[in-house]
C-alpha cells in the first residue's frame, strides 16, 4: 500500500524537494539597517519556503511562528527562539540576510527589542498564531531566488552526508540512491478525528500495519524520497478538492465524523462512475451496466491495464488507523460498481432508482446523534460492498436498519407521517439480504416478484393491502392506523399479528363496500389473491432477521405496484391509498 502510496505522490510531486508552499499571516518589516518598522497583517497567502518534514525540534528559514521569530510567549519560547536563530546562523553567508542579522544582533535595541514590546498591540490576539515573514522595504526576503539557491543546497548537501551513514536498500523502491534515516516521516493532514498538526501514518508499534502484513519498525526502511512521496501523496489525496487553492476533482470521501476513504488510479485516468456512488446518473450507469454484462468487452480488450486503489482511514489522536486497503484492476472496478448498481437498484414510481451511498448508510443507522459512529462503519461496508462485487457486508446492518424501521416517530404537528420503509431502507435491505445469500437462497428482486412465495415476503405483501385496504375505508388521516400499530408484530412476530389484523381488515372492507363498492372490489381481490397462496397456520411465532427483511421488502414491492396500479383512479377511494409518499 505504501508503495503505491509513494508512486503516486511521485507521479503529482512538483517543485524540488527542499521548498513547499507555506502560509503566510503577518509581515515584519524591517529597514535596510536592522531596525524595527512594523508588523503587517496580511490576507493569508502561501508562499516557498523551506520543507520540514516535522516542526518538532525544528524552526524554519525565515518563516516561522512569532515564538520563533521574536521568542513571544516568554521563557517557554526560548528554546523555539534558538532554534531559529540557529538556522538563520547556517546562513550568515547571505547577503540579502544583513538587515536580519542586524535586527537581532547589532541593532538589537531597535530591532528585536523594539519589535517584541510593539507585537501585542499591533496584532490582534487572533492573529498571533500565523507565520511571520521578513519584509525589507518591498521584498520578502524568503521569497527570493538566492534564498531558495541556498535551501536547495543546502538540502542536497545533506542528502550526501546522511547517505554517507545510510543503511541499505529501501523496501519500498529498492534502491540506496537516498538515505533511510530515523527522522519522522511527514505529517498526514485533514485525518478526520486526528491531531489538527496531522497523524503519523507509518508510526513504531502500529498495530493496524501489522495487520496488513507489514512489518514492524517499517519506516526504518524507507527512504526520505519514498517517504515524501508517500507524505505527499496522502496529504493531495486527503485535501478533498482543493490543491493550492484550485478547484479539482476529488479524491477523497469523508464518511460520517471520523472516517476518510480515499481513491486513486496507478495511471492517471478518467473515473466517473466513482462519483455515480454519491450522485447516481441513471443513463451512465444504464450504460456501464450493459457494456459490462452483455459481453460487450470492447472496452477490456487492447486497452493497457490499469489500477485502481483505495483506502479508508481514521485519526486517532497522532495516528492514522487503517481500515481498510482495497487493490482491483480497473476492469474489476467497473464491474464491480456495476454489480453494486444492480444490487441496490428499486423499482419506485415505475422506474429504477439507485441511491446515493451515503444516504443508504444514513438509513441504516437508528439513532439521532449526530456523531453515532455507527453510520461511518456502514459506509465503510458499502464502500466495499460498491467496489468488490463479493464483499458481503455484515447482517447487523441489517438488524440496525430494521428497527429503525420499527422504531416509529410520533407524528410532529402539521407534519404528514412518512412511510417508515423509504427507498433507500428497502435498497439497503435488498443488497445486505442478497450478498449475504448469493450462493444460495432466493435473490430479492428489485421489483415485485410474483414467483416469491416465501411466507415472509407474502405476508410482508398483504400487510401492505391491509393497510391499502384501510386507508381507503377509513381515509388517510389515521393517528394510529395498521402501519402504525402492527408493523413491528407482524414483521417479528407473524402468527399472533395477522389473526389480529385480519380481523380489524374485514370491518375494513365492509365500511367500503358501503362507501366505494369499485374500490371494495379491486382491493378485496388483491387481498384474496395473496392470501389464497398462504396458509396462515403455516405462520411462525417468529420471523428470522432475514425473514423480517423479507417481509419489508415484500410490503414496499407491493406498495410500489399498488401505486402503479392506482395512479389513474382518478375518483376512486384507490386513489387515497397511494397518496401519501
Ligand atoms: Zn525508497
Amino acid at each position: 500500500m505504501i508503495k503505491e502510496l509513494a508512486e503516486f505522490g511521485k507521479r503529482i510531486r512538483t517543485g524540488h524537494d527542499a521548498l513547499k508552499d507555506e502560509p503566510i499571516s503577518i509581515d515584519l518589516v524591517i529597514n535596510e539597517d536592522g531596525s524595527f518598522n512594523s508588523f503587517l497583517v496580511i490576507e493569508k497567502i502561501s508562499r516557498k519556503a523551506e520543507a520540514l518534514n516535522s516542526k518538532k525540534g525544528k524552526a524554519r528559514l525565515l518563516l516561522d511562528k512569532p515564538e520563533e521569530v521574536i521568542c513571544y510567549g516568554g521563557e517557554l519560547s526560548n528554546k523555539k527562539h534558538q532554534l531559529f536563530l540557529d538556522k538563520l546562523s547556517v546562513y550568515e553567508d547571505l547577503e540579502l540576510l544583513k538587515p536580519v542579522f542586524s535586527f537581532y544582533n547589532s541593532n538589537k535595541e531597535n530591532g528585536i527589542e523594539r519589535a517584541s514590546l510593539e507585537f501585542e498591540s499591533q496584532i490582534s490576539e487572533k492573529e498571533r498564531g500565523g507565520n511571520i515573514a521578513f519584509r525589507v522595504n518591498d521584498i520578502r526576503i524568503h521569497e527570493q531566488q538566492v534564498v531558495y539557491d541556498a535551501i536547495i543546497e543546502r538540502f542536497e548537501f545533506n542528502q550526501i552526508e546522511k547517505l554517507k551513514g545510510g543503511k541499505g536498500n529501501c523496501s519500498i523502491c529498492g534502491s540506496s540512491k537516498y538515505p533511510i534515516t530515523k527522522d519522522t516521516h511527514g505529517m498526514i493532514k485533514n485525518v478526520p478525528k486526528g491531531q489538527k498538526a496531522g497523524c503519523a501514518f507509518v508510526s513504531y508499534n502500529e498495530k493496524a500495519f501489522e495487520s496488513y502484513g507489514l512489518l514492524k519498525n517499517l519506516n526504518s526502511n524507507i527512504c526520505t524520497n519514498c517517504a515524501k512521496n508517500y507524505v505527499e501523496g496522502l496529504n493531495w489525496l486527503l485535501s478533498n478538492g482543493y490543491l493550492k487553492g484550485v478547484s479539482r476533482q476529488t479524491n477523497c470521501r469523508i464518511f460520517g465524523n471520523d472516517t476518510a476513504m480515499i481513491y486513486w488510479t496507478k495511471d492517471e485516468e478518467q473515473i466517473d462512475e466513482i462519483n455515480w456512488l454519491d450522485n447516481p446518473d441513471v443513463g451512465e450507469i444504464t450504460n456501464l451496466i450493459d457494456s459490462v454484462f452483455s459481453g460487450d468487452q470492447r472496452i477490456m480488450r487492447g486497452i493497457k491495464s490499469n489500477w485502481f486503489y483505495s483506502c479508508t482511514l481514521s485519526g486517532a489522536a497522532a495516528r492514522i488507523a487503517i481500515r481498510d486497503w482495497i487493490e482491483i484492476s480497473l476492469e474489476d472496478y467497473r464491474k464491480n460498481i456495476a454489480k453494486w448498481f444492480q444490487d441496490i437498484a428499486i423499482k419506485n414510481d415505475g422506474v429504477l432508482k439507485y441511491s446515493r451511498l451515503y444516504f443508504l448508510a444514513q438509513a441504516g443507522h437508528n439513532t439521532k446523534l449526530s456523531n453515532d459512529p455507527t453510520i461511518s462503519r456502514i459506509a465503510n461496508h458499502l464502500w466495499k460492498s460498491a467496489l468488490l462485487k463479493d464483499y458481503v457486508p455484515p447482517l447487523w446492518i441489517l438488524a440496525s436498519v430494521l428497527k429503525r424501521i420499527r422504531y416509529i416517530e410520533p407524528v410532529e404537528d402539521g407534519k404528514k407521517r412518512t412511510d417508515p420503509i423509504s427507498l433507500e431502507r428497502a435498497s439497503l435491505i435488498r443488497l445486505i439480504i442478497n450478498r449475504n445469500n448469493s450462493k444460495n437462497g432466493t435473490i430479492m428482486k428489485e421489483q415485485l416478484d410474483t414467483a416469491d412465495v416465501g411466507t415472509a415476503y407474502m405476508f410482508g405483501r398483504i400487510f401492505a393491502v391491509q393497510v391499502a385496504i384501510q386507508r381507503a375505508a377509513i381515509g388517510k388521516n389515521i393517528n394510529a392506523g395498521i402501519r402504525e400499530v402492527f408493523f413491528s408484530s407482524a414483521s417479528t412476530n407473524p402468527a399472533p399479528a395477522f389473526g389480529r389484523i385480519m380481523r380489524l381488515t374485514q370491518r375494513h372492507l365492509t365500511k367500503l363496500k358501503q362507501d366505494d363498492s369499485g374500490a371494495f372490489t379491486v382491493l378485496d381481490r388483491k387481498l384474496q389473491e395473496l392470501c389464497r397462496t398462504i396458509n396462515p397456520s403455516d405462520f411462525p411465532s417468529l420471523f428470522t432477521l432475514e425473514e423480517q427483511g423479507q417481509f419489508a421488502l415484500g410490503y414496499y414491492h407491493q406498495k410500489q405496484k399498488d401505486y402503479e396500479d392506482f395512479k389513474e383512479h382518478q375518483n376512486s377511494k384507490l386513489k387515497s391509498t397511494i397518496e401519501e409518499e
